[in-house]
């Protein structure tokens, strides 16, 4: 049987495009993943404590619970999901075809939903049985406004546009900041660099690493070293934030929808149209600026209308 909707991922984009498409009559298949992208089903919600930025919960919710209610809302409007992970897909001709480990089919209109991993580096106390959401964040607009760096000395690990717009960002909260880069030079684009340099909060530790982060229950100090001297340095901190980029979740995809070098699928401005038409894309695989939750879900909400205004424009 050719499905009319398969919807892959299992974060806040995709369960919003499997209420939409549900609500819809479209009878959607959700694959949630199976640790894909070494990401639990859920997405990357289900890896971070509170969430205080998405609207409808004053209070805040947890990530994990976040995920689950998202979750029982799709399957609520019957959405079937599996807990697989699409392997390969063939977006040759429609229908498109598709394969998991358990099963392989075919979609009149496919949604893309499947995330991005942030990276991180692998430094003694960052790890998650140490200090890993205790302190090490990597996302500083999530995390950043927590009461625990409130005036707090906090590092910053990274030198591209992200490391500037995070350390701008937590020099609201914390009383300094340090920008911790492996090189001389920034990748980040001259007008973010000024904007951090001009910033009395912000200091560069340029050509440095980290060698260790450290505490009891919450980061407590951070050891830095020159890489020209060697000379390593312990500083008193409260949080130390990883913006060292991220990889999107496209290679199952194998180069069959266009995506930017960084591999991010590239869609059409204001819509979810990728390169071929009948897929959409959404939330965090296409989407290196803002990742949050609500864009995400916006954005799913975008390809679920505009995957049944495609389903209906050519009689599928
Ligand atoms: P994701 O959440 O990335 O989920 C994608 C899912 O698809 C994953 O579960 C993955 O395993 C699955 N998948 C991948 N490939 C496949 C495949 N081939 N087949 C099937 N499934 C697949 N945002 C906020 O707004 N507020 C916050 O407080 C906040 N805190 C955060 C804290 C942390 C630690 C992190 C890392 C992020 C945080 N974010 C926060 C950002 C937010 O989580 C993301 O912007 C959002 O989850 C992106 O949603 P998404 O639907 O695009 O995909
Ligand atoms: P980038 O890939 O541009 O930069 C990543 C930075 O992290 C680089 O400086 C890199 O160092 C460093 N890095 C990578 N791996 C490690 C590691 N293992 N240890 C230490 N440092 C490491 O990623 P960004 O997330 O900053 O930006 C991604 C894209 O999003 C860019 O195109 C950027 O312009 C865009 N963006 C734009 C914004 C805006 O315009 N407001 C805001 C945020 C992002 P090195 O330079 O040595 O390789």
């Amino acid at each position: 049987m050719t499905e009319q909707v398969v919807i892959i991922g299992s974060g806040p984009a995709a369960h919003t495009a499997a209420i939409y498409a549900a609500r819809a009559n479209l009878q959607p298949l959700l694959f949630e993943g199976f640790l894909a992208g070494g990401i639990a089903a859920g997405g990357q919600l289900t890896t971070t404590t509170d969430v205080e930025n998405f609207p409808g919960f004053p209070e805040g919710i947890m990530g994990p619970e976040l995920c689950e209610r998202f979750r029982a809302q799709s399957t609520r409007f019957g959405t079937r999901i599996f807990t697989e992970t699409v392997n390969k897909v063939d977006l040759s001709r429609r229908p498109f075809r598709y394969w998991t480990d358990e099963q392989e089919g075919e979609a009149r209109a496919l949604i893309i939903a499947t995330g991005a991993t942030a990276k991180r580096d692998d430094i003694p106390g960052t790890r998650d049985s140490e200090l890993w959401q205790k302190g090490v964040s990597a996302c500083a607009v999530c995390d950043g406004a927590l009461p625990m760096f409130r005036k707090k000395t906090l590092f910053v690990v990274g030198g591209g546009d992200s490391a500037m717009e995070e350390a701008n960002f937590l020099s609201k909260f914390g009383s300094k900041v340090y920008i911790v880069h492996r090189r001389d030079e920034l990748r980040a684009s001259m007008i973010m660099q000024q904007r951090a340099r001009a910033n009395p909060k912000i200091e560069f530790l340029l050509s440095h690493r980290v060698l260790e982060v450290g505490g009891t229950n919450g980061v407590e100090w951070v050891k830095v070293q020159d890489q020209k001297t060697d000379q390593p340095r312990q500083i008193e901190a409260a949080g130390l934030f990883f913006a060292i980029g991220h990889v999107p979740n496209t290679r199952f995809l194998a180069g069959q929808l266009a995506t930017d070098p960084q591999g991010y699928i590239v869609t059409t401005p204001g819509t979810t149209h990728t390169s071929v038409e009948g897929v959409f894309a959404a939330g965090d695989v296409q989407d290196k600026k803002y990742r949050q939750a609500i864009t995400a879900a916006g954005t799913g909400c975008m390809a679920a209308l505009e995957a049944e205004h495609f389903l209906a424009s050519h009689h599928a």
